[in-house]
């Protein structure tokens, strides 16, 4: 049984994902490395760059909404989005955290910090799970 997969040859239109055009868009073959595409021609943006046979990424049309409604569910996810790397700071339970965003706990993981709830006491969002830590403890 021989493989029927076409032969790519120059000047061939293929259909390939464009990263200026951020879509699936007619490409024309312009280079043939060892029997594969190796370079094609975006007719969309007229710019020239290596084929990749990959798909379009999973579009993000398809956003998940209503899992988080109201104020009360507190997604880790979410949360952790709006905090940069630079942010999180070592758990300690004799540190003040009151100006921190978020912390590294040895056990829990990388958590936001929700509500400084006194000047002991912090509410932390873990993946999975919420926590009362203690904090600037003396
Ligand atoms: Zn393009």
């Amino acid at each position: 049984m021989a493989t029927v997969v076409p032969k790519p040859e120059i000047g061939k239109e293929v259909e390939a994902y464009c990263n200026k055009c951020k879509s699936e868009m007619v490409h024309v073959v312009t280079k043939i490395k060892d029997n594969v595409i190796n370079k094609v021609f975006c007719k969309g943006c007229n710019g020239t760059h290596s084929y990749k046979n990959a798909k379009a990424p999973t579009s993000k049309t398809t956003k998940k909404t209503g899992t988080t409604r109201g104020r009360r569910s507190k997604n880790w996810n979410t949360l952790m989005s709006e905090v940069s790397q630079d942010e999180v700071v070592d758990y300690d339970i004799r540190k003040d955290f009151t100006d921190v965003r978020a912390i590294q706990h040895k056990s829990f993981g990388v958590g936001c910090i929700t509500k400084v709830m006194d000047v002991t006491k912090i509410e932390v969002v873990f993946e999975g799970e919420l926590k009362i830590l203690v904090h600037n403890w003396q």
